[in-house]
């Protein structure tokens, strides 16, 4: 969706907002909080969002921007393995 193709309709009429939101989720159990003020707790993890919007279907994908939140997230969060097709 990054590059700008929709993966649900397959349509190149993507819009990005960077930065547009802000996210926050407890380190260790993984709980999402929405907050007013950007400055997170100390038991969070917290990064900006980029969010991807298909205008044509209305599909949208978000992306964390933070690496120090994705790792903390790699780190604590539940392994969810592949699944097989059938
Ligand atoms: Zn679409």
């Amino acid at each position: 969706m990054r590059r700008g193709i929709c993966p649900k309709c397959g349509q190149a009429n993507i819009r990005c907002a960077r930065n547009c939101s802000y996210w926050h989720g407890a380190s260790t159990t993984g709980e999402m909080r929405v907050r007013v003020t950007p400055q997170p707790l100390s038991t969070e993890v917290s990064s900006l969002v980029d969010t991807y919007v298909c205008v044509s279907c209305g599909y949208f994908e978000q992306y964390l921007m933070s690496a120090e939140a994705i790792h903390a997230i790699a780190a604590n969060w539940t392994y969810c393995p592949p699944q097989p097709t059938t």
